[in-house]
């Protein structure tokens, strides 16, 4: 359960979410976990990546990242992240006191010192080869805010190692956070898994269906109405030759899915 930014997180969609797939007879296969139980996993990671001097504190507000991007006549277009213009990195850097990052009195965030000419690869089993250089995509990223909440890209890959995730499937919107993350794993000495992006389903402006565009969710409320959901998704995911059978059950629908699925990708 991604809950990492706490305040923001609506009480009780935890246990919707898991309702909602359990209507639609997706099981799991071990106990659930939160991420904002996992703290000492992520912080164990912050150590193993600091021993390997690459991190570095930096005490940049947006204004000061606008402004310094600004002053070096970069751009950010709307709706994109500003590349970060490596203002507070060392010019060796040099290994981080790590008990500095306990003391939430000291407002720094800690950020990644990506190596020259980081160019990252690997393989979408939908979408082929991907390619980014993280250097012009995103620069040095943050770990940690200086909030103290560590940042999603850490978090997932710890998460995925500790679970022994080999084929890790998001939705496509996430693709473009997915080389920083086969960096970091890189840099942790994870396995590298399989990725699948899937696509999008989006409203009449283009939108993804999220919570943010208050988008209605899924209408689980009895079997009659989950199946029809789920066959919306079938059709949206290309799926072929599906039963149609009104008489069908949930978990008979979804085995014909399932396999219907494995020989579209
Ligand atoms: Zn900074």
């Amino acid at each position: 359960m991604e809950d990492l930014d706490g305040p923001r997180c609506v009480a009780g969609a935890d246990q919707e979410i898991m309702r909602q797939l359990l209507a639609c007879g997706l099981v799991w296969d071990e106990d659930v976990t939160w991420q904002s139980q996992r703290q000492e996993g992520y912080q164990k990671a912050l150590e193993g990546l600091n021993k390997l001097k690459c991190l570095y504190s930096c005490t940049c507000s947006r204004q000061t990242i606008a402004s310094a991007l600004e002053a070096q006549g970069i751009e950010t277009p709307r709706n994109q992240e500003m590349i970060y213009p490596e203002t507070c990195r060392p010019a060796q850097i040099k290994i981080n006191n790590l008990s500095e990052r306990v003391d939430h009195s000291k407002k720094v965030a800690w950020r990644l010192a990506l190596p020259k000419n980081c160019i990252i690869e690997f393989e979408d089993r939908r979408l082929g080869p991907q390619e980014e250089n993280l250097n012009q995509a995103v620069g040095d990223f943050v770990l940690r805010r200086n909030d103290g909440l560590f940042t999603y890209q850490l978090a997932v890959v710890v998460d995925d190692a500790v679970q022994g995730i080999t084929h890790i499937v998001r939705g496509e919107d996430l693709l473009s956070n997915t080389a920083r993350q086969v960096h970091l794993r890189y840099l942790l000495g994870y396995q590298h898994p399989q990725y699948l992006h899937l696509p999008l389903v989006l409203d009449e402006h283009g939108e993804k269906l999220s919570k943010q565009t208050l988008a209605t969710q899924i209408n689980t409320q009895d079997p009659k109405s989950t199946l029809t959901e789920m066959q919306r998704a079938g059709k949206h995911l290309g799926l072929k030759n599906l039963p149609n059978r009104k008489d069908i059950s949930i978990p008979e629908w979804l085995l014909a899915a399932t396999q219907a699925w494995k020989i579209a990708i």
